[in-house]
């Protein structure tokens, strides 16, 4: 019997994790997850600290072999990183000695592809994220939100056909955080990739994502499986509407496993409701 109802562009099928460190206790991360991401569509991981999600990510993008079950992207099974996968992490990582420009340039340089090809490319996302006149810059002359845009400028610069983010936003102040994801929003309209993004935001993975996957605690599954309803483009100002809060809520009380007590008293958002039936 096939595992999934929907064929996915991502398919994770029960998957579980187990870590070994030499003669310390294993410790389960994950714990039989499945579920499948169609081409095109922003998927948001949202669960407790130490769930699991990074592990999840990690799998996906070939970084850590699972202990059991399956992933494929694009119908084939993941052995290990891929070009077609670009990947984000709350750190940009840069290097430190490169200019903004070298470190968009870098992963070019590590795939032995032609740098001169890639140039124009590299300089065109600089300017789209607002960095235009930084590219010479270190990564020491540059702000935190600079750093993850030029991160992001990374990423895309091989044009990658999925976007793992594992928090790429988290260590930024309110108002930096704001402006990378309406940056991001922006981007994925113009470049639309599969993406899977980590966060522990609720306000950050509904205001992103057209569909939000709950896991559980350690060993994790998923709980829930929430697609957003609201169209796209989308404007910051749609995290004021009640929608947007019952939506919230209801992800809170999932995420906080107190869904079931909390259902006797309080009913799901009618339009969560409508979404999860249709
Ligand atoms: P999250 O991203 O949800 O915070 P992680 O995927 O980082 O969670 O971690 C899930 C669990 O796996 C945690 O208990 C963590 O301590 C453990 N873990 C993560 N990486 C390793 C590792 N390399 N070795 C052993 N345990 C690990």
């Amino acid at each position: 019997m096939p595992v999934f109802a929907q064929e996915g562009y991502v398919e994770v099928a029960e998957v579980c994790k187990v870590y070994r460190n030499g003669t310390r206790e294993a410790v389960e991360a994950v714990s039989s997850l499945s579920f499948a991401v169609p081409r095109g569509q922003f998927v948001a991981v949202l669960g407790p600290s130490g769930c699991g999600k990074s592990t999840l990510l990690m799998m996906v993008g070939g970084l850590e072999p699972v202990t059991a079950g399956r992933i494929t992207v694009d119908g084939t099974p993941m052995t290990g990183p891929r070009t077609s996968i670009g990947v984000m992490f709350q750190d940009a990582t840069l290097l430190p000695w490169k200019s903004a420009l070298d470190n968009v340039l870098f992963p070019i340089r590590v795939l032995k592809r032609p740098l001169d090809a890639y140039r124009e490319t590299a300089q065109a996302l600089l300017e789209r994220v607002g960095l235009d006149g930084f590219e010479h810059k270190k990564p020491h002359e540059l702000s935190g939100g600079m750093r993850q845009r030029v991160a992001i400028c990374r990423a895309l610069v091989y044009d990658p056909e999925l976007l793992l983010m594992d928090e790429p936003f988290s260590a930024l102040d309110a108002i930096s955080r704001d402006e990378m994801n309406e940056l991001l929003l922006d981007l994925w309209q113009q470049y639309t990739k599969t993406a899977l993004f980590v966060t522990h935001s609720i306000r950050e993975a509904v205001f992103l994502a057209d569909r939000v996957l709950v896991m559980t605690r350690r060993p994790a599954t998923i709980v829930e499986d929430l697609a957003v309803p609201f169209p796209r483009p989308r404007a910051v100002t749609i995290g004021e509407t009640r929608q947007f809060n019952e939506i919230c809520g209801h992800l809170r009380e999932c995420i906080e496993g107190n869904r079931d007590r909390e259902r006797t008293r309080r009913p799901k958002p009618d339009l969560v409701r409508r979404e999860l039936v249709g």
